[in-house]
């Protein structure tokens, strides 16, 4: 292929992944940005494929088949719940790559560079493994929290600013070293001292932050891996990579902001690693219990919704598990059906994923005009007959609100406990992902429908 051709193509797919974030912004039209992006990322490799740089065709056809089974197993495989923890082993991806291309454009001996360029080109290369493996422990150490199999309260080490601090300036220092070196082999030492203390400031980082402030962390890994392919793509000379490293960087800053907002937290606090945790006890969910919880049955939950004129549904994580939102869809069909006002509650960190909630519901056909924001939600509560917690926690918990020594306290949160009457859907009296007991459970206008959520909203459907 030509270098125009190539040029070409690179263009149309920068185009087309502009089109598909614009798309991926509305649910609407989120199918269609889809498929813009998918188009766009075929256009891409197929290029790359085919452009001068490719000499040998043998090895890369055996990685591309072993990577295209790889992922199509492991795509078809995914459960819905499981998707963010794939979503941070794939950002691990990218910032391991990131690594692997900075060393090997660092060693390649035929990248000839002289004077300003081969400075230009040697921070590049630092800067490329240094995004790409605090990326990379980040995102493996987020994928275990994700997981479970790493607890999710903060690692708070002592004068862990300080330790920060000082890897930053060591790193800073490194990079005058590493700049400076009069061979490959002296240039190796900083560059892998700088990248064994990214890879601890990696996982340090995202081990001081604590359970709720986890979308953050994800949507900032988001963003960093996309910096690591804007390094990639600086040290290949791939302007490709530039763009489309710099469209996912930008947008995951976005996003991070957003989720900030949402929580009511400073970016700055949350990625120095638990600034605000300071002063703050994480109570567990296991805690002496605070008072009586009220029971209520499935046929009873049905009855207070065929008495009630206006119902709000807020899902949360537990939805996700129990898959339950065509079943809550059908609910909500029938209650509309008898003239009862449904509408839906979305906070902006419901779930495991940045809009986890939406795709939920608008896979089960939810109308899109009922789905509100917390925001656009909340003065309306103490109006509201019914509301149906299902299967979220964390995001209606009061103690956000009036606990100052709670870990989740400023975040903005669903008042549903306003409403006349809160049921809540879960199977036990277990905590949330933020590890905190939740007082909603104990109040008089709550009712606690314990078991499965998909079988409670069966057998409620079953009854109305
Ligand atoms: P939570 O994790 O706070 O609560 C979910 C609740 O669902 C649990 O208390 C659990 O209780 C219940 N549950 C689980 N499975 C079922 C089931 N099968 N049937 C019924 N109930 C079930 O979720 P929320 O959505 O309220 O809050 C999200 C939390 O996740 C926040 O802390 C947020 O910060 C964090 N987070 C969000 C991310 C995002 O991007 N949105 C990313 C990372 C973290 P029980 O076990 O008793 O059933």
């Amino acid at each position: 292929m030509t270098e125009g051709l190539l040029s070409a193509a690179y263009i149309i797919a920068a185009i087309l992944f502009i089109l598909s974030l614009g798309g991926l912004s509305n649910q609407e039209s989120a199918r269609r940005g889809n498929v813009y992006g998918m188009i766009g990322m075929l256009i891409a490799v197929a290029a790359t494929v085919l452009s001068a740089q490719v000499s040998s065709y043998g090895v890369l056809s055996v990685a591309i088949v072993i990577g295209a089974i790889i992922g199509t197993v492991v795509a078809m495989k995914v459960e819905m719940t499981g998707m963010p923890q794939l979503i941070a082993m794939l950002h691990s991806f990218v910032g391991l790559a990131a690594m692997l291309v900075g060393f090997s454009s660092y060693l390649d001996p035929a990248s000839h560079f002289d004077g300003v360029e081969k400075t230009i080109h040697n921070v590049e290369i630092y800067l490329g493994i240094l995004i790409g493996a605090v990326t990379f422990t980040g995102s493996v150490i987020a994928f275990g929290k994700l997981q479970g199999i790493i607890g999710s309260k903060p690692l708070l080490l002592p004068a862990r600013h300080w330790l920060n601090l000082t890897l930053g300036l060591v790193s800073i220092w490194l990079v005058f070293e590493f700049i400076h070196a009069d061979s490959v082999a002296s240039g190796m030492i900083p560059l892998v001292i700088m990248m064994i203390i990214a890879l601890l400031f990696g996982i340090h980082m995202v081990m001081s932050i604590g359970g709720a402030d986890m979308p953050v962390v994800v949507s900032m890994l988001n963003s960093y891996s996309g910096w690591a392919a804007v390094a990639t793509g600086f040290m290949l000379s791939n302007d490709l990579l530039i763009i489309t490293g710099a469209l996912v960087g930008s947008s995951g800053a976005i996003l991070s902001y957003i989720m900030c907002r949402a929580m009511n937290r400073s970016f700055i606090s949350v990625i120095a690693g638990g600034f605000g945790t300071v002063a703050v006890s994480v109570t567990s969910g296991n805690e002496e219990v605070q008072g009586e919880v009220i029971r209520i049955t499935a046929e009873e939950t049905a009855q207070e919704f065929q008495d009630a004129k206006s119902v709000i549904i807020v899902p949360g994580y537990g939805m996700a598990v129990a898959q339950a939102q065509h079943l809550v869809s059908e609910i909500t069909k029938k209650l509309r059906d008898k003239n009862i006002t449904v509408r839906f509650g979305i906070h902006p960190v419901a779930g495991r994923l940045p809009g986890h909630m939406n795709v939920l519901l608008a896979e089960a056909k939810v109308p899109y005009d009922i789905v509100y924001e917390m925001d656009e939600l909340n003065d309306d509560f103490p109006e509201t007959d019914v509301v149906l917690v299902i299967g979220a926690n964390d995001i209606v918990n009061p103690g956000a609100q009036d606990d100052p020594s709670s870990p989740i306290a400023g975040m903005p949160v669903l008042e549903v406990w306003k409403a006349k009457k809160v049921i809540v859907m879960k199977r036990s009296m277990a905590a949330g992902y933020a590890g905190v007991d939740n007082p909603l459970f104990y109040k008089e206008n709550t009712g606690m429908l314990f078991g499965d959520a998909k079988e409670s909203v069966e057998t409620i459907l079953a009854n109305i």
